[in-house]
Formats: structure tokens, sequence, C-alpha cells
């Protein structure tokens, strides 16, 4: 099978989309690649399609279990031999998976990066061959970045015990160029194929709402789109509660998720916002990670994110399917401090020490005020956006760049009237 095949048999596609090609050539050609694209674009098909037609295993390096979990299930369903080995297993299941792993059952294996640094794997990964190394969600490499994981710094020391190097890819949906440079440094990646795909997601209406009664406005909006998919996400699960009582007390029914819901609860209910039982869910940004619905046509921030990077992958979410669909952040000043608290009472990271400590914490509260800007920009919304991951959009008009399709750019009068019954005195 070639890797046409590969895409219709195992994921059911007829084409690649952009990028991917370009990337899966690379990779199969022997060379180091960094994907830069967006949330949604389908970074995972640019390393598991090259996966398949190599003769050695591929391991990816993957920063959160839930994402593990999700991708393994997806390909074991499609018929791709792959697996995790993480601490969601007990001793004995990894020793398990690990022998079956040094058979070569396995075509691709997920690991958290920590694993790499253990001595069962390392005798594992000695014994077989590795045809390439796969790190996503790269950007957690960079202190640039907002998720930044110390452990990824050790993947290059885990690659350099290895009999051969293998191919490095890493993937990531943050664009910046300090992100960007200290991936290529930190990976050492090689003569590396670079592929950014544009940002712009054109399909998607970006609005903010200075509005005080947010609870009025929600409760309008859900009424008024009836039909749709859509996400309310806040910023704690008290305001998730506050939100969902206040959707069902009015005959809305909705679902939630948040981290304190039992295990059951959040498979029940993710459940039925991903096969439209219930089409609406309240959630704090514990949701959405791997969750892969094409048909959500509009996501709200009830509470503003700490910062643009959270922001514009929350929003991604919406509009998968290339529909048109909105995303509509709803600022009060309080969030600000809401996100300085949370930023100043992070749990600090037993990794890290304390002057290093501080200086993320600088880092975040300027990504903060990105984020703040945001919301009180007059300019438009999509070119802040795209400008914040570093794109320069064309502006052939001159002046204000318009999109045409922003709350900053259409002025929409009935809305704005309408949206008056909500606003700050
Ligand atoms: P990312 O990691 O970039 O956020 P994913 O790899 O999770 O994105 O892919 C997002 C969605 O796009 C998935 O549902 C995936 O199946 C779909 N997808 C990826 N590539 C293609 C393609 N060539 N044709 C159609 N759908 C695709
Ligand atoms: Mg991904």
């Amino acid at each position: 099978m070639d890797k046409y095949g590969i895409l219709k048999h195992y994921f059911g596609y007829d084409s690649f989309r952009p990028g991917q090609e370009k990337l899966v050539d690379a990779i199969l050609a022997g060379q180091d690649v960094l994907g830069i694209m967006p949330t949604g674009a389908g970074k995972s098909l640019c390393y598991q399609v090259p996966a398949l037609l190599m003769s050695g295993i591929t391991l990816v390096v993957s920063p959160l279990i839930s994402l593990m979990k999700d991708q393994v299930g997806a390909l074991n369903q499609a018929g791709v031999h792959a697996a995790y080995i993480n601490s969601s297993l007990t001793d004995n299941q990894i020793t398990k998976a690990l022998a079956y792993a040094k058979q070569g059952r396995y075509k691709i294996i997920y690991v958290a990066p920590e694993r790499l640094e253990t001595w069962g794997f390392l005798d594992f990964a000695t014994h077989v061959e590795i045809s390439m190394i796969t790190v996503d969600e790269a950007h957690c490499i960079s202190q640039w970045g907002q998720d930044f994981r110390p452990s990824y710094l050790n993947i290059l020391s885990f690659v350099k015990k290895l009999a051969r190097r293998p191919i490095i890819s890493a993937f990531t949906a943050t664009a910046t160029s300090k992100v960007r440079d200290d991936i290529l440094q930190i990976l050492s990646l090689e003569r590396p194929v670079i592929l950014t795909t544009g940002f712009d997601r054109s399909n998607l209406t970006f609005k903010v709402k200075h509005i005080k009664d947010k609870d009025s406005y929600i409760l309008d909006y859900l009424v008024s789109h009836r039909q749709d998919s859509g996400i309310i996400y806040c910023a704690t699960r008290k305001n998730v509660e506050k939100v969902y009582d206040m959707l069902n007390a009015n005959g809305l029914s909705v679902t939630k998720y948040h981290a304190g819901l039992s295990a059951e609860e959040r498979k029940e209910n993710q459940d039925s916002f991903i096969y439209d039982i219930k089409p609406v869910v309240v959630a704090t940004n514990a949701f959405g990670m791997g969750i892969d619905k094409s048909n959500v046509r509009f996501v709200i921030h009830y509470n503003m994110p700490q910062c643009i990077e959270n922001y514009y992958q929350e929003a991604g979410r919406a509009g998968r399917d290339g529909e048109d669909s909105e995303c509509v952040l709803l600022y009060s000043p309080q969030d600000i401090m809401i996100n300085k608290f949370f930023i100043e009472h992070r749990e600090p990271n037993p990794d890290i020490d304390a002057e290093e400590q501080a200086r993320l914490m600088i880092l975040d509260k300027r990504r903060l005020n990105a984020m703040v800007d945001y919301c009180k920009t007059t300019g438009c919304l999509r070119e802040y956006i795209l400008k914040y991951f570093g794109e320069r959009p064309d502006n052939p008009e001159g002046g204000r760049y318009n999109c045409h399709n922003c709350s900053n750019c259409v002025v929409d009068e009935a809305e704005q009237e309408a949206d008056e019954a909500y606003m700050y005195p």
C-alpha cells in the first residue's frame, strides 16, 4: 500500500489536506520535520500515515493521558496496532505492554516524556527498531510556550541512547518564533522541513461582547440557536455549575463537564455531547483536548481565557467541518482578576527552581495582557490573532485591516441593539 492507500484504508479519506502531504513525503524521504498548523488542521495524520509505511516502530511523545487514550482508541478502531504506555496503567500492565511492544506487536506507541527516562522503556527501545520519534504538542518543550513541561527537554538524550538515530518529527499549533526556534534547537532537528500552514480559519466569526448580564445573553443565544451544537467555556467549576443550572432551569437541555465530576459522569456527558443527545456542553477548559466533533457551530467563552493560545485552541473547536461558526468571548473586567489569581496561585512545578518559576509567571502575565488587549481592541479581531501568531495578513485595501467577518469589522445594528440590554450601564 502507498500513502494514498493508507489514507483511504485506515482513515477513510480520499485526499490530504493542505500541508499534510508535504510533511508525509518529507518523513518518507527520511527527513526531520516540524509541522506548525492550527488546531483541527490534521497534524496526527502527518505522522500516522508515514508511521504505517516505515519498517520500525514510531514513538509518539504526548503530554496528556487523555490525548493518548483518544488517539490510540481511534487508531485501534481504524485497525492500526497502537498502544500507550503511561501512568494510567498498573506496573503489571506496563510490563506486559512493553513485552508485547518488544515482540513488535505495535506500530505506534504513545508515551509521556517522563516514560523515556525509565529503565524498562529504554530496555525496550534499545532492542527494537525505532523508525521515528514524533513529538506532539511540541511547544511543551519551550519555556516560551504556554504549557512548558521540563521533561520534554530530555527527549534528545533519550534519542542519543538509541542504536540508530530515528527520524524526528515535531508538531504544534503554537507558531511564535521563539517557540519554533526552541523546538528546532532543543530537539536538534537535522535540516528539517518546516511547514507552517496559515492560521486563519476563515469560516469562524470572532466576536467580543462587553456584557454585564452574561446569563441572559447566553440564554437568548441558545434559544435563538436551538438546532445548533456548541460549547460554553467557563473559567471555574463553580461557574460551570451555575450556568448549567441556569440553562436547565430555563428549560434548555444542556450537559456539563469539569474535572470535579466522576470519571463515569464525564464519559457519559462527553458522549451525550458528541452524539448530539445534548448538543450543548457547559465546561471548563478540561473539556475538548482530543475531542473531535465536526459540527460545533459556536464556542462561547463565559470567561476570558488566560492567553490567546488557549483562546484560539478552544474557540478553534468550532467549525471543524468548514461551515460558518461563531466564537464569542464575553468580556468582564473581573475575569482579569480571576486569571491573575490563577497565575499567581499555580501549583509550583517541582522540576523548576524559584527563579525560573518567577520568570514563567511574568511570561504568563504578559500573555494575559495580550488576551485583555484582544478584548479591548477596536481593530480587526482576526488580524489581532493572526499577528499574535506571527502572521502578517495581506491588506490590499490599505488602511485599517478589515476581515468583514468579526464584531469589530462588521457592525450589526440589530445585534448591537439587542446586546445593549445586557451591557454595562
Ligand atoms: P490537530 O492535531 O491538528 O488539531 P487532528 O489530527 O486531531 O488535528 O485532526 C483533526 C480532524 O481532521 C480529525 O477529525 C481528522 O480525522 C480530520 N482530518 C485530518 N486529515 C484529514 C483529511 N486529509 N481529510 C479529512 N479529514 C481529515
Ligand atoms: Mg493534535
